[in-house]
């Protein structure tokens, strides 16, 4: 027997693969003899990582600095329970050797930063972006611009999503967004619905193996828009801004790296809720709407956002000198709140980290009594 590109037990694996007209063995052998860069081992990364890796593709390298938090079990299906406070990058990559043994790993346990630029290069098929932010977008883009290697976006916000493919000589990610949006709120502050991440993600991996192996595009220099409510799918062609970078080659600027909202100057740690909250002169508002004060609460009055907001100075009878404390899901809207009580001459703080953070703290010392 002469020496094969595939082993055995590999051709066996691969069978649906090489059976498929137009895949068949020279697809499979291209997708093993690939090296994808997946940045970002969240939401999108999870779907990817596993289905890349059960299709062959033969070397990858994985970006992620965090760990897996018990919130990210809702979504992030590569991890389990066991996984919880565990390096992603280093859990993944044993998920994915589990999964499918015959591909090669390098687990980076790190954000992708400028620092990591050489790791991506002639030799890299394709870098798939699953992050949650537009610095590092930027930078994946700008760094596949200059090594002219391919890239495929993903993004989502609540229920919608979308999705392109970058290719060298085409329109970039700055010619599609040059400047940042004002907010972008990532998941942890804004929610989503636990499967969109997972479908966006399913996406890019079909964009990937047709890519890889050679079969016809549809995401190349377009954009495609993802509605999860009704299912509905939109594509735009994309167009070259002369101005860009990649037209004019001028290095391209890195936005500021505070993308995500602040955490709030007027607001108190769980440890200081806990003991304010039982003092005489204190009143504990929950923020959040109707049907989350319905799923889950640890009390106080409930008056959501929308309502507080229609305060003001003169038509509220709230008391001067009391303390109000507002919380919410993951404190973003309980600081909305408390602002806009302060504005209205009253005393007001925002209970940091919301909900989210108070359960974390009560499950860590044992005391879920609300
Ligand atoms: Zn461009």
């Amino acid at each position: 027997m002469t020496e094969t590109i595939f082993t055995q037990q590999e051709w066996l694996r691969y069978s649906r693969h090489i059976q498929l007209p137009n895949f068949g063995a020279a697809g499979q052998t291209k997708l093993k003899q690939s090296h994808v860069v997946i940045v970002g081992m969240g939401g999108l990364g999870a779907p990817v990582a596993l289905y890349l890796a059960a299709a062959g593709v033969g070397k990858f390298t994985i970006f992620d600095g965090d760990t897996v938090d018990e919130t990210n079990l809702q979504r992030q299906v590569i991890f389990n329970q066991n996984d919880v406070g565990h390096a992603k990058a280093l859990q993944a990559k044993h998920h994915m050797l589990a999964l499918n043994p015959h591909i090669h790993i390098d687990a980076i346990p790190d954000f992708f930063q400028p620092k990591h630029e050489a790791l991506i290069d002639q030799n890299t098929s394709l870098v798939l972006d699953c992050t949650d932010n537009f610095n590092t977008r930027y930078l994946i883009n700008d760094v596949c611009v200059r090594q002219k290697v391919a890239w495929l976006y993903a993004s989502i916000h609540q229920y919608s999503g979308q999705c392109a493919l970058f290719t060298p000589g085409h329109a970039c990610f700055r010619c599609l967004f040059p400047a940042p949006p004002e907010s972008a709120p990532d998941c942890n502050t804004a929610g989503v619905i636990g499967v969109l991440p997972g479908l966006l993600g399913l996406f890019e991996a079909n964009e990937a193996i047709k890519y890889l192996s050679d079969l016809p595009l549809e995401l190349e220099n377009r954009l495609l828009l993802f509605d999860a409510l009704k299912l509905s799918v939109q594509k735009i062609q994309l167009a070259i801004d002369p101005q860009c970078f990649c037209q004019t080659g001028e290095k391209g600027k890195f936005s500021s790296p505070q993308m995500c909202a602040e955490v709030q100057q007027q607001s108190i740690s769980v440890l200081d809720f806990n003991l304010h909250r039982e003092r005489a002169n204190t009143t504990v508002i929950d923020v959040r709407t109707e049907a989350e004060r319905l799923g889950f609460n640890i009390g106080g009055q409930h008056i959501p956002l929308q309502e507080i907001l229609t305060l003001t100075d003169s038509n509220n009878h709230w008391e001067k000198n009391r303390q109000y404390i507002c919380y919410c899901q993951s404190g973003s809207r309980s600081e909305q709140a408390a602002q806009h009580l302060q504005a209205c001459g009253l005393q007001a703080v925002s209970l940091d980290g919301g909900l989210l953070a108070w359960l974390k703290h009560a499950s860590k010392t044992q005391m879920l009594h609300p």
